[in-house]
């Protein structure tokens, strides 16, 4: 049999179930969030970097 459960959603970093209105339980889960979206924003920043460096390489290697 399933219980029905009031509308909710779950943590994006530990997944615990939550008020709809929330996208995380804690403090802590929201510094981890935090922490979690500046790495990712670095990696994107490096992965242009290093795109753009391979375009360069690849335009002077070519002439
Ligand atoms: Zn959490």
């Amino acid at each position: 049999m399933v219980e029905k459960v009031a509308q909710h959603t779950h943590c994006q970093i530990c997944g615990k179930a939550i008020p709809i209105a929330e996208t995380l339980c804690s403090e802590e889960c929201k510094q981890r969030y935090q922490t979690m979206v500046k790495k990712r924003k670095m990696l994107v920043y490096i992965m242009y970097g290093l795109i753009a460096f391979i375009l360069v390489l690849f335009l002077f290697g070519s002439i």
